[in-house]
């Protein structure tokens, strides 16, 4: 079965969620702490458009771990952030992302993440270093091409049956899959598959897929199931896509920059 998300089954999500998970007083740790441990020296911008989308979403913290030039550009950037450049010294997290334009660190950054037993997003370069079995909730986010390269088959394939193959993997990792593209497809084993209709194929862009990473890690921080977390971030992702571009051509970092607008007009009804 398929279903298509909507406004009314987000908001479900989204309350709970913008009201931190203790259901006490909130505070920035009742909403929650997001790590993310993206980007690299090759791929900067990953950095900085995955900590954009995570610092638009719901956790009441953004924590940063990368090599020492990254850190100090991404708290240049967004002062709000804690960087750390010592993955021993961290800090605790109640959600990670990995892997965004991570390259060879992805694979060590994953191992990282996955000791610490909280929900993690794993994307791009993480997504080949997967293990066989995942034991936290997790969210992967791969699009037709890296699906195909964790499955072991052709893109074409991929492209032909997108529904088949994310529903495969929700299976063989035990696992909810998001696989990104006009119609993302979001799957969990044990649930009807979710289809996102919002966006526009100006979202097609470089950098795009960092920022909904660092978005869907900020709801499961909040407290999300990774299956309500990665639709909810399709949506909101899609909708500030729309918003940003009014029907031309928009940047990754203006979709991230209309995301906080978005949910307010939501949240009020408007
Ligand atoms: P990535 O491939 O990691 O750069 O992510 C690309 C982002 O753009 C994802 O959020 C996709 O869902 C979105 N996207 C790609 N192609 C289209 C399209 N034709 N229409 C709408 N969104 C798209
Ligand atoms: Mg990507």
């Amino acid at each position: 079965a398929l279903e298509v998300t909507d406004t009314e089954m987000l908001m479900r999500v989204l309350r709970p969620t913008l009201a931190g998970r203790s259901g006490g007083p909130v505070h920035k740790y009742t909403r929650g702490v997001v790590g993310v441990a993206a980007g690299s020296s090759r791929y900067a911008g990953a950095a900085m458009l995955c900590v954009a989308g995570a610092r638009a979403g719901a956790a009441g913290m953004v924590r940063f771990l990368g090599e020492d030039d990254l850190a100090r550009r991404v708290v240049d950037r967004y002062p709000e952030v804690v960087a750390h450049t010592d993955p021993a010294e961290a800090g605790r997290v109640q959600a990670w992302v990995v892997g965004s334009g991570g390259g060879e660190a992805a694979g060590a950054r994953l191992e990282r993440a996955l000791g610490d037993r909280v929900p993690v997003v794993v994307d791009a370069d993480a997504l080949a270093h997967l293990p066989e079995t995942v034991e936290v909730p997790a969210l992967l986010t791969p699009h037709a091409g890296e699906l195909a390269t964790m499955l072991g088959v052709d893109r074409d394939a991929v492209e032909a049956d997108p529904l088949g193959h994310v529903r495969t993997a929700a299976q063989r990792w035990r696992t909810t899959v998001l696989l990104k593209g006009a119609r993302t497809l979001v799957a969990h084993p044990d649930a009807p598959v979710r289809v996102n209709l919002t966006g526009t194929p100006w979202l097609a862009t470089a950098g795009a897929g960092d920022v909904l990473a660092g978005l869907a890690g900020s709801f499961l921080a909040a407290g999300a199931h990774p299956l309500d977390a990665g639709s909810l971030a399709a949506f909101v992702h899609g909708a500030a896509a729309t918003a940003a571009s009014g029907g031309g051509p928009v940047t990754a970092g203006a979709v991230a920059e209309a995301i906080g607008p978005v949910v307010t007009a939501w949240r009020n009804g408007t």
